[in-house]
């Protein structure tokens, strides 16, 4: 499936905001915008008309969680759909893909890699391999590295290089047998995205 190819943090530069596409670089000085943050190829930042501002939220989430617009408008679909929020159904169901929750457990430096470890079959789910980067994980199930992806270089690598990371309350993390389980599907506030949710609905109900 087609993807964004190109430089990752031109994507923040144009949003005016780090969207941690690079797993660790984005956390220490190499992060470009903590040098330079305006859009690529301005010299300042721009001022948006209210759909603008809808839409480059739009765009901000997308970026972070690495979808394509359409898969973006699919997960809204489907958040309209249900009983709730639809804001905040929209989020849970971006924190449920299994790439996601692979990366907030720890087990990948970015979402990015989480999607590739996962599409390499490095995690079981509840036991059994799953592949599938938007697979839709539920409230009990169990995350692992498989036996033999235990020894891999790069996941021993990502171990060490996410130790000190903090693992949101609403997964439980088992470092030693490199196993995650969710406890419950997050609420808004357990959510750490800095998005204001509510501009994408309006932009995308019209
Ligand atoms: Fe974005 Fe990370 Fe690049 Fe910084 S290092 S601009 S946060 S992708």
């Amino acid at each position: 499936m087609a993807r964004h190819i190109g430089p990752v943090c031109k994507l923040c530069r144009r949003e005016g905001e780090k969207l941690f596409l690079k797993g660790n670089k984005c956390l220490g000085p190499k992060c470009i915008l903590e040098k330079r943050n305006s859009p690529p190829g301005q010299g300042k930042k721009q001022k948006f008309s209210d759909y603008g501002l809808r839409l480059r939220e739009k765009q901000k989430l997308r970026r972070m969680y690495g979808l394509l617009d359409r898969q973006f408008r699919s997960y809204f679909r489907m958040a309209e759909k249900k009983k709730g929020i639809t804001g905040e159904i929209l989020l849970q169901l971006l924190e449920r893909r299994l790439d996601n929750i692979v990366f907030r457990l720890g087990f990948a430096t970015s979402r990015n890699e989480a999607r590739q470890l996962v599409r390499h079959s490095h995690f079981q789910v509840n036991g059994r391999r799953v592949n599938i980067p938007s697979y839709l994980i539920k409230a009990g199930d169990t995350i692992r590295v498989k036996e033999k992806s235990k020894k891999v270089v790069r996941i021993k690598e990502i171990m060490e290089l996410t130790k000190e990371r903090e693992v949101p309350g609403w997964l439980e993390l088992d470092r030693k047998s490199l196993a995650g389980t969710v406890a419950k599907i997050p609420s808004r506030e357990e959510i750490a995205v800095p998005i204001q949710e509510k501009l994408i609905v309006e932009l995308l109900s019209r």
